[in-house]
């Protein structure tokens, strides 16, 4: 029986923009161990209250373009615009570690990390409604009028995406939304799958070599 080295769950979290799925995130995140949540580089700007290296790495497009030929992103696309992408090292040195990981990506990206991880768990988060998308990306006051625009325009197109998703989750009442991610992330941990390696550890350690059959 070939040994399997203990490794972590990628956790791929999609929605539209506005939905509400770094909120979400910002909740189950601190509070579920052994679970990494991977900082994306970006070349669109800074919002006021973000961060540089927690909320994204934000880079010029000149740097970004770089990553891309050095071949330092496991996955990246263009989303509204502006160039995202996701760091590789840290992610595969999580994972080896035996980390989870929950990325944070759009639909194009989900499908480039499934081609590298076709293991990997997809989630997509849904508004209510069109309408309380709209709301909800109008009340978070980040966006001009035409960036509104162009992130509603393309919610229906993401949408459409969502049926070859593993999960979906409504992002209607907050907390419940939280603890459906929860709930996917614990069910995932607890799959054959996952817990494989205890498993095998723990028939080999049942298997006495100098037992008589
Ligand atoms: P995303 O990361 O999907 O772009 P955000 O997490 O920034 O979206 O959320 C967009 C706005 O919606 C924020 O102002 C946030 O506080 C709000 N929001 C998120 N979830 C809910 C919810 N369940 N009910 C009401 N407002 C929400
Ligand atoms: P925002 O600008 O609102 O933070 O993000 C816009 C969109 O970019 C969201 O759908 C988000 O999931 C996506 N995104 C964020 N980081 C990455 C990334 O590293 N790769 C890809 N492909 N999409 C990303």
């Amino acid at each position: 029986m070939p040994h399997r080295e203990p490794s972590g769950q990628l956790f791929i979290v999609s929605a539209p923009s506005g939905v509400g799925k770094s909120t979400i995130i910002g909740k189950v995140i601190p509070n579920c161990a052994k679970l990494r949540f991977s900082v994306s580089s970006t070349t669109r700007a800074a919002r006021p209250r973000e961060i540089d290296g927690k909320d994204y790495h934000f880079l010029s497009v000149d740097e970004f373009v770089q990553g891309i030929r050095s071949g330092r992103f496991l996955e990246w696309a263009r989303v509204h615009n502006h160039f995202y992408g996701t760091d590789r090292s840290i992610v595969e040195k999580w994972l080896k570690g035996g980390d989870d990981v929950l990325l944070d990506i759009d639909v194009q990206g989900t499908r480039l990390v499934r081609c590298a991880h076709p293991e990997a768990e997809t989630i997509f988060v849904l508004p209510p409604s069109m309408e309380v998308l709209e709301e909800r990306l109008r009340s978070r006051g980040t966006e001009t009028e035409e960036q509104l625009a162009v992130r509603l325009a393309a919610a229906g197109r993401e949408i459409f995406e969502s049926s070859w998703y593993d999960y979906i989750i409504v992002n209607d009442q907050l907390e419940e939304a939280a603890e459906d991610l929860r709930a996917i992330l614990r069910a995932r941990r607890s799959s054959r799958v996952a817990r494989a390696p205890e498993v095998q550890a723990f028939l080999m350690s049942l298997l006495d070599p100098n037992a008589k059959s």
